[in-house]
């Protein structure tokens, strides 16, 4: 039996990932389920996958369930899980969001053979740490953003020096082809075409923010200069990446709307008795009509962000999720417009207290967490001041 971690289990990866281990689930145990409030999905999944470990990192919540469950061991966060508790998991899967994912997922590197990260927050922003995390506990790794884990069934039989182009696809989110206006509602900013998905991420889709953050996810994780990569829009997301060899090949990868296509080959790659999730046939239509754009400045704002990424990791990559993450908080609390993420970030990711971090590498976890809660704190104060005006 294959055992299994998930992290963030009551998100939208999370159930994905758990709906494919339920279709084939006398081949796993799960280990260990994390949520931070939704104790309420959360106590079903441990009925539906007689789960012994949990964590639920809201406090509240955290006592709730303490009171509530009295057979199943409960942490109020992944460092206080005792080591002897879990065995070596085969598998986990980190689908946190937010920063906030980042420590968790170097917790869980240690106990786990193989890691999928969806998490694109902590590869981002912590890269290097879970990197030399990796390495010390000899832990396969794996992405699972659909565009990078495209480009990874590419290139893992190629030298980097092969590749002279790779091209990650953006859908252009739901208002491609619309007028963003003044008064945006969250339903119109979150009503995304052609995925389901947290909030978050479907508003970092609207804005075309969730692309900049997967180019330098992807400049990490697979090493590549920034000047090599490029995004193309198109609406049907049937293309996730192209990938353009030195040796003439273009290799494109497609596949269904489904984010369980790329986590079920995360979790079954290798295996003997694969049961890979069920996908439809070629669709021929869409391939007929694939229809790439050039993504237009003037529409997607945040494109010109790109200009201001530095080659080497610095601390600025923080910074920019960090700002992207209170703005888009802001706008779910409806305190700022849907515009205002925008020009609020660009704004601020130019202002000389977030620019000096261009020139510091991150050192440590600690680090890299008190910039964090320094840069919302900011960003928070900053924007309703000035959006109150
Ligand atoms: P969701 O918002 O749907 O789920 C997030 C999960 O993390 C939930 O289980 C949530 O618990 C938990 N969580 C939230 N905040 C904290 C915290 N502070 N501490 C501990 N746990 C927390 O997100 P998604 O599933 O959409 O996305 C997860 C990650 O995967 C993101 O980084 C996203 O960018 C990435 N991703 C998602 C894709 C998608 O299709 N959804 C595609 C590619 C990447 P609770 O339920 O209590 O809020
Ligand atoms: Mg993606």
């Amino acid at each position: 039996m294959k055992k299994i971690i998930i992290l963030g289990s009551t998100g939208s990866i999370g159930k994905q990932t758990l709906e494919i281990i339920k279709k084939d689930k006398n081949k796993f145990k799960i280990l260990l389920l994390s949520t931070d409030k939704n104790i309420k999905l959360l106590s079903k999944q441990i009925k539906t996958f007689k789960v012994k470990n949990i964590v639920v990192t809201n406090k509240e919540k955290y006592k709730v369930l303490k009171k509530r469950l009295k057979k199943i061991r409960i942490f109020p966060d992944f460092k206080k899980m005792d080591k002897k508790l879990i065995a070596k998991a085969d598998y986990a899967m980190s689908a946190i969001s937010g920063v906030e994912g980042l420590r968790p997922t170097i917790d869980i590197i240690k106990k786990t053979k193989r890691i999928a990260i969806a998490n694109k927050e902590s590869l981002i922003c912590g890269w290097s740490l879970i990197q030399k995390e990796l390495k010390k506990h000899k832990t396969e790794f794996i992405p699972v953003d659909s565009e990078h884990f495209s480009i990874w069934s590419v290139i893992k039989d190629y030298k980097k020096s092969d590749i002279e182009k790779v091209i990650l696809t953006a859908s252009g989110g739901p208002f491609l082809n619309k007028k963003i206006k003044k008064n945006v509602s969250l339903r119109d900013a979150i009503s995304h075409p052609n995925w389901s998905m947290g909030k978050k991420i479907s508003i970092d889709s609207a804005t075309m923010m969730n692309k900049i953050f997967e180019i330098i996810e992807a400049k990490k994780i697979f090493d590549i200069g920034l000047n090599k990569f490029e995004i193309l829009i198109h609406p049907k997301s049937y293309v996730h990446a192209i990938v353009k060899l030195k040796n003439g090949l273009i290799k494109i990868v497609a596949h269904d709307t489904d984010m369980k296509i790329p986590i079920s080959n995360s979790i079954y790659l290798g295996d003997n008795n694969q049961n890979f999730v069920k996908s439809k046939k070629i669709n021929m239509n869409i391939l007929n009509s694939l229809n790439f754009q050039k993504a237009k400045i003037k529409k997607f704002p945040v494109i010109k962000i790109l200009n201001k990424i530095t080659i080497k990791e610095s601390l600025f990559d923080t910074v920019l999720v960090s700002i992207n993450d209170e703005l888009v908080n802001l706008f779910l609390e409806n305190k700022i417009k849907f515009l205002d993420i925008t020009s609020k970030l660009s704004y601020l990711i130019n202002s000389p207290i977030f620019l000096k971090f261009k020139h510091q590498k991150p050192k440590n976890l600690a680090q890299i967490e008190k910039l964090n809660e320094f840069v919302r704190l900011k960003t928070r104060t900053l924007s309703v001041k000035s959006h109150k005006k």
